[in-house]
């Protein structure tokens, strides 16, 4: 469990000048409530970085008053200089920074390019609930059956007996639930690199993934990546799998918009903006929300402007979350339908 005091925090800034946001933790499937406590008055107390510490947040049904040193330490990514803060678009070879409508328009019109059949998307259980539903949308608009979220790390994650899962991602559940998971005459997300190698693939869309970072091969991920005619990476850091992205949209942290994680246990649990997103990053739901529109399709959580119109959305539209609201949900949350 965490230290007493924390050794990254002492000395670096006065908790009088620190906000708070309650949110959920993104280090497993446990989905432990914190509170987010950011330094943006005077960044220069803590070296620029904009979050200062992670502290427990009291709830009965899942964590109590604990939480364990990865969700404790375990957020230096989100003002990392990895971060994605500008839509890149690669023009003869070259990737450069662009607009928003520039990037959407073109993530829609190879959309349009494609048949469905040649379209494979891996999304991420690193998503929120929110994000994951607009794409479900999105998918079933464009009839792309080849999607599944489910990357193997090269190593297996570790737990323990009390709080921590294997699973690192804090929305499994939620993905599973929401439909983002491989569908009858579909493809794994294992398939749909197979089908890029084979070139039957030719538009690959991935979310947050490091494949080159993955259980699978890198020769095989390498292959992929250069057998599809176009690679759209949506994500919030740089990587491996970004660098050989034709487009790249830069996506929000999750301390960075207001959204939903679905606990292992079924528990639909808020997370809150501690922070404005950095640069021009949005969070995931909004973008995808854009090419929806840039599509012209005909769906009303593509016009959605806040996150709790995508959740109202998705409560209306998917049986587990019937009923659900973010009023209701609270600060602790409820229990998906079985
Ligand atoms: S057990 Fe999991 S959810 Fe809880 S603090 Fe640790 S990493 Fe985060």
């Amino acid at each position: 469990m965490g230290a007493l005091t924390d050794r990254d925090f002492r000395f670096q800034v006065r908790v009088w000048y620190l906000d708070r946001a309650k949110s959920v933790c993104p280090g497993c499937a446990r989905g432990c409530n914190i509170e987010i406590h950011t330094s943006q008055r005077r960044p220069h107390h803590n070296r620029g970085r904009r979050v200062a510490r992670i502290k427990p947040r009291f709830n009965a049904g899942v964590n109590q008053w604990w939480i364990c040193d990865a969700g404790r330490y375990g957020f230096p990514w989100i003002d990392d200089e990895s971060r994605l803060t500008t839509p890149m678009m690669s023009v003869s070879g070259r990737s450069t920074g662009t607009t928003w409508d520039e990037v959407v328009v073109a993530a829609a019109r190879a959309l349009r390019g494609h048949r469905p059949e040649e379209i494979g998307v891996i999304a991420s259980p690193q998503m929120a609930n929110e994000d994951l539903f607009v794409l479900r949308r999105l998918l079933d608009h464009l009839r792309v059956l080849q999607r599944d979220t489910r990357v193997l790390p090269r190593e297996p994650g570790d737990e323990d007996d009390f709080l921590l899962r294997a699973d690192k991602n804090p929305n499994t559940r939620g993905a599973e639930l929401v439909g983002l998971v491989p569908v009858s005459g579909g493809l794994d997300a294992r398939g749909i690199l197979a089908a890029a190698v084979q070139k039957r693939i030719k538009l690959l869309w991935v979310f947050q993934h490091d494949l080159l970072a993955s259980a699978w091969p890198e020769s095989e991920v390498h292959a992929a990546l250069a057998g599809a005619e176009c690679v759209i990476f949506q994500g919030t850091n740089a990587s491996g799998t970004s660098a050989r992205a034709h487009l790249v949209l830069p996506s929000a942290a999750y301390a960075e918009y207001d959204g939903t994680f679905t606990s292992f246990e079924g528990r639909v649990q808020r997370f809150r903006a501690a922070l404005p997103p950095l640069g021009e990053a949005l969070p995931g739901w909004e973008i995808l929300a854009r090419v929806g529109r840039a599509l012209e399709a005909d769906d009303p959580v593509f016009r959605a402007e806040r996150a709790e119109h995508a959740f109202n959305g998705l409560a209306a539209a998917v049986p587990a979350f019937a009923g659900l609201s973010y009023r209701a949900l609270g600060d602790t949350g409820l229990m998906v339908r079985s």
